[in-house]
């Protein structure tokens, strides 16, 4: 690739990245996610894709591991932009756009096209010594980059045990139920269904769901992430008392640095609610 472009990753915090040429990718994406893509960058030659590292520990709480933090769109964007920078010393006048989990570029099968780490059943990917425990970052360009086509990413041992812990029963032989899963559910908005409403009660969690990533082997001793925005100053637990009398405002005063509060505090409180009612 080009020298000095491990370096920029390193610095920026990613903890493994690869290459995929645009037009391997395309054609995993709908043509409204092409649309938006090239509408952005009209000639796109390559994707980017980085995974940087979140887990902080297992403190007790209620909230989601990877919600615990700083927003990690705003962060890992922060970071890719230095390779960004880096790379329009190199390119200039290229396009360098950098995202996270919120492009029309479809982050894991990049990921996977780029051959970075594993793809987990559970439908992540996996980078030892990190586990699942990424967010992953894109940077879509223009620009002529030397992008080597590489075997994709090898599926995971396929132990099984991320479908069994699965409590929505999200995940199967047929892939991947977003209705069922409880991390969909607890940050829907609006009214849920009656067995939705029972799914939400019995879970343990606010807001996410780590099931199928608690009980895979590959975090069974994760290394703890480098970053600080995902490693300090954590939010592990939000109580009824937290939230009184919060208007939409005081609430993203209070929270809305951090990953578990872009809904707001609405789908938090039915939550909250339809857990109590269950005790
Ligand atoms: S996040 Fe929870 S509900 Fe969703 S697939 Fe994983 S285990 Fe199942
Ligand atoms: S729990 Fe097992 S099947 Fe699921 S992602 Fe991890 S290794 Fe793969």
């Amino acid at each position: 690739m080009i020298p000095g472009l491990d370096a920029a990753f390193a610095a920026a915090g990613a903890a493994g990245w690869g290459a995929v040429a645009y037009g391997r990718l395309a054609p995993a994406m709908s043509p409204a996610a092409r649309e938006r893509a090239e509408e952005a960058c009209p000639c796109p030659a390559a994707v980017l894709v980085a995974a940087f590292p979140y887990y902080a520990g297992n403190r007790p709480g209620n909230l989601s591991l990877y919600a615990r933090g700083r927003d990690y769109h705003a962060v890992v964007t922060a970071r890719l932009n230095t390779v960004c920078s880096f790379l329009k010393e190199h390119y200039p006048g290229y396009l360098f756009l950098p995202a996270a989990d919120n492009s029309p570029l479809p982050e894991r099968e990049a990921a996977r096209l780029a051959g970075l780490g594993m793809m987990g059943w559970n439908g992540l990917v996996i980078l030892p010594p990190y586990g699942t425990y990424l967010f992953l970052g894109t940077i879509l360009t223009d620009a002529p980059l030397p992008v080597e086509e590489v075997p994709p990413s090898p599926d995971c041992p396929g132990c099984g045990r991320c479908v069994s812990a699965c409590p929505g029963g999200a995940l199967g032989p047929d892939g991947f139920a977003l209705e069922r899963c409880l991390s969909h559910l607890t940050q829907k908005k609006g009214e849920l269904t009656e067995k939705e409403n029972a799914l939400v009660a019995a879970h343990p969690l606010v807001w996410g769901c780590d099931f199928c990533q608690r009980v895979c082997p590959f975090n069974d001793h994760p290394a703890l992430s480098p970053l600080p925005e995902f490693t300090c100053g954590l939010v592990a637990r939000v109580a009824p008392e937290d939230l009184e009398g919060l208007t939409n405002r005081a609430f993203q005063e209070k929270y809305g640095a951090y990953a578990f509060a872009w809904r707001g505090p609405a789908v938090l409180r039915r939550n909250l609610e339809l857990q109590k009612k269950k005790e």
